[in-house]
């Protein structure tokens, strides 16, 4: 399903609804004319040395880090994130850009393999202008964690941006094109939505990575499907957040409120369902709900907030849409439920509990600091409950016991599971998801090999 979402290309602060600043979207000739540039740029840049690519990454990484404050200032400016994390966010891209300047090197080193000729082995080679379709909620990190593998495998980027990123999009390029990456190897494309499956259908376009909903994965999955194009899907989860009696609960009910509210609760890997054995259950929910009533609420830029505005107005609409709507199938609110009255997008930390599985909080994702609680009898029903999902981004589960540890290991359906603690995305380990949370793999060997060609040699 193509996209009919309106072209606005704005940024419109979250924390108090003014338009800060809109952009005309690019007109047919001068997308042509940067398609056009991406494709002679790759001609060129693939074959440019890779520590000549590594040091223009580790320049990007030094500009992140001298200039985090102001670009996180413009992350919360335009999607609402408190201010610390954004900061947090600017230096966790220079991070993730000096991880490939120093590993790609050996990550795309041929891989030799033992047979009957002569020699044989597995080159990787780049496959050509990458698109990038990607979402506003870590503005600056779903970029860099695409492109940084990308550019050092020798690929060029597009990027289209979320609309109501604009800002971010542009200071990204600028950051590469500071660095010393030639014209063309990474660009900013500002255009909608509804412009994405005819790039992707586009001959220079070699592939495409989508992050973003499920809708949009399935758009963007069909489009690349048609054109037989290599893809790969960072879609939503539902992650589960399980709680056995060994746990250390003090500990899991306080990471359990930083997994929620996080990002303003606006996180793929966000934990969103609580599930937690009976043996506790009341204790745990009594620490849980006092921390997330303790939450302060508030303008981003303020350092003592812990949650800003949701992003935009239709994010905060779908939230209250799918509490109000699990609530009057019958869930108990124990905190919250209402957005705040006023400007901005605002909507309290919020906990819920008796969800009726037909009702939203049970099958679909809550973008927003909206927690849903359940009860379990054993770590099998915990398992069948945390599985009963469409999604498979990540998953988490606490307890001391090494039974059941292996058990949630082994039987949790998700891309990623951490035990004792709360789902985290480092450049050093793959990051992604299965069932409708997506496919392949982002960070790691694993990030850098989805946009290349494991050319097969044999010298006979
Ligand atoms: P979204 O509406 O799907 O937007 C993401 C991007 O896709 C935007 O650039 C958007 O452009 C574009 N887009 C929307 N519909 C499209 C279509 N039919 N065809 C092509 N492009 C389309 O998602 P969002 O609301 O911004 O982001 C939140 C979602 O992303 C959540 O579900 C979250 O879990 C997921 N997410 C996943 C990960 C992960 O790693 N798995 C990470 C972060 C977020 P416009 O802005 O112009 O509409």
């Amino acid at each position: 399903m193509q996209s009919n979402r309106p072209n606005r290309l704005a940024t419109v602060n979250p924390a108090t609804g003014v338009l800060v600043k809109s952009f005309e979207p690019l007109k047919a000739a001068e997308l042509e004319q940067k398609l056009q540039k991406a494709a002679e740029t790759f001609a060129a840049f693939s074959r440019s040395p890779l520590p000549e690519r590594s040091r223009a990454l580790v320049r990007a990484a030094e500009i992140l880090e001298a200039e985090k404050e102001s670009f996180g200032r413009l992350m919360t400016l335009e999607m609402g994130k408190p201010l610390r994390a954004a900061v947090q966010e600017a230096k966790k891209c220079a991070l993730g850009c000096r991880y490939y300047a120093e590993n790609a090197a050996d990550f795309l080193q041929d891989e030799v393999i033992a047979t009957s000729a002569t020699s044989s082995f597995v080159r990787y080679q780049p496959l050509g202008p990458v698109l990038a379709v990607m979402p506003w909620n870590f503005p600056f990190w779903q970029v860099f964690r695409f492109s940084a593998p990308a550019l050092m495998a020798g690929n060029v980027g597009l990027l289209k941006h979320a609309s109501n990123v604009p800002q971010c999009a542009l200071a990204i390029e600028d950051v590469f094109m500071r660095a010393g990456f030639p014209d063309g190897a990474f660009q900013t494309l500002l255009i909608g939505a509804g412009q994405v499956n005819d790039l992707i259908a586009d001959t220079r376009i070699a592939a495409v990575t989508l992050t973003g909903s499920l809708a949009a994965g399935q758009s963007v999955a069909a489009a690349a499907g048609k054109a037989i194009k290599k893809s790969v899907l960072e879609l939503g989860g539902s992650d589960p957040f399980v709680i056995m009696p060994s746990a250390d609960l003090e500990r899991a009910a306080q990471t359990a409120v930083q997994a929620r509210t996080i990002n303003n609760g606006q996180s793929c890997i966000a934990a969103k369902r609580f599930i937690v054995h009976e043996r506790i259950a009341p204790e745990f929910i009594q620490l849980f709900v006092a921390q997330m009533r303790a939450l302060s609420v508030g303008d981003p830029m303020d350092p003592r907030t812990d949650v800003g505005p949701l992003a935009t107005p239709q994010v905060l609409a779908d939230l209250q849409r799918q509490v109000d709507e699990t609530i009057h199938q019958g869930a108990k609110c124990l905190l919250g439920g209402r957005a705040l009255v006023g400007p901005g997008n605002f909507f309290p930390p919020t906990v819920l509990t008796d969800i009726p599985r037909s009702s939203p909080a049970y099958s679909e994702e809550l973008f927003g600091p909206v927690a849903s609680i359940f009860t379990v009898n054993s770590p099998e029903t915990a398992v069948q409950l945390a599985n009963d999902t469409c999604f498979g981004l990540g998953a988490v589960a606490w307890t001391n016991d090494p039974r059941e540890r292996e058990l949630f290991i082994d039987e949790l359906q998700s891309g990623l599971v951490f035990i004792n603690g709360m789902v985290a995305s480092d450049p050093r380990l793959p990051f992604g998801g299965i069932k409708q949370s997506g496919y392949g793999r982002e960070l790691s060997h694993h990030g850098i090999r989805e946009f290349v060609n494991a050319k097969t040699v044999c010298i006979c």
